[in-house]
């Protein structure tokens, strides 16, 4: 496996690579990671199960369109694929060191200007993918209400329905039109999957942001996600509020957006994510 692996990193960097030593990382949530070297050049594997292969193609095709942007750095995607029943993605291996106030102002600033680029086919993206491992529909819509409230919220209410009990969901869909009444995001290009784990800093004192669940959708769910566990360093929320400022009525919207996210923790771990769900959809509906 080990071999086919150097082998198709070669063929598609015009350049060979054969592997001195792999050194596996821990910290991710779901798969197997390693850090490749041939002592000159470095690359980062994920591995999973063959099943997994869709998840790695579409985080693939999520960071090109993010390095595309020119805007954000992420490592680029190398080459991805189906080995001895193991799906694997190679990226570029980005030394990643400690932040610092200026880093996450900048984060702040590059997030901005990624989420000035926009979609001329509306919310969505051209093929669906993630978040965490849960199914993340994206078909294109021209209307935001309708994207977030059917394939955003609808689609994790109904898993969460197996194995949890949720009495105000059909109130809580209807009253999407109302909650986001004159609000009219664009369909920015977003990571995701915005928490702490996924954005660093390389040794150099690049912000980087890695493992998207890209697509384009309002800004906001970004700078939400931010917040679902604590909230990022206040200079990241400075550098974006300077270059791109958030609008009135971001904070409740925030609990619309990280309610799909808490219902995916519901959905992946159980446990109290679904009464911290039912309470937000309560607060929403005050
Ligand atoms: P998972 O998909 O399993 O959640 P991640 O993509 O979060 O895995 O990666 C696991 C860890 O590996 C991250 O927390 C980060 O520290 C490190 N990492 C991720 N991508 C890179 C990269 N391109 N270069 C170097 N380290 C990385």
């Amino acid at each position: 496996m080990w071999n086919e692996i150097a082998q198709e990193i070669s063929r598609v960097t015009e350049r060979s690579f054969e592997i001195q030593d792999r050194r596996s990382i821990g910290g991710g949530s779901i798969n197997q990671a390693y850090r490749l070297t041939d002592g000159d050049r470095d690359f980062f594997l994920k591995l999973n199960q063959a099943a997994q292969y869709a998840m790695f193609e579409a985080e693939a095709l999520g960071l090109k369109e993010m390095a595309d942007s020119h805007t954000i750095r992420v490592p680029r995607p190398i080459c991805w694929g189906i080995v001895e029943g193991s799906s694997y993605i190679v990226m570029e291996y980005l030394p990643l060191g400690n932040s610092s106030r200026d880093a996450w102002y900048q984060l702040g600033q590059q997030l901005a200007a990624m989420h000035r680029v926009v979609s001329d086919r509306g919310f969505g993206w051209h093929r669906d993918n993630t978040i965490g491992d849960t199914p993340q529909k994206n078909p294109w819509t021209a209307d935001w209400v309708t994207f977030y409230g059917e394939h955003r919220l609808r689609y994790q209410l109904q898993l969460a329905n197996r194995r949890g009990n949720f009495p105000r969901q059909a109130e809580l869909l209807a009253a999407l039109p109302s909650l986001l009444a004159g609000h009219e995001p664009l369909p920015s290009l977003v990571h995701g999957d915005l928490w702490s784990g996924n954005a660093s800093v390389t040794v150099d004192g690049t912000p980087v942001i890695l493992d998207p669940a890209t697509y384009y959708g309002d800004r906001e769910v970004d700078i939400a996600m931010t917040e679902v566990f604590g909230g990022f360093p206040q200079a990241f929320y400075e550098g974006y509020n300077a270059a791109y400022p958030l609008t009135a009525g971001y904070e409740k919207r925030k609990i619309l957006y990280n309610l799909y996210h808490i219902l995916n923790h519901f959905n992946l771990f159980g446990g109290g994510y679904g009464s911290q769900a039912q309470s937000m959809m309560e607060r929403l509906l005050r």
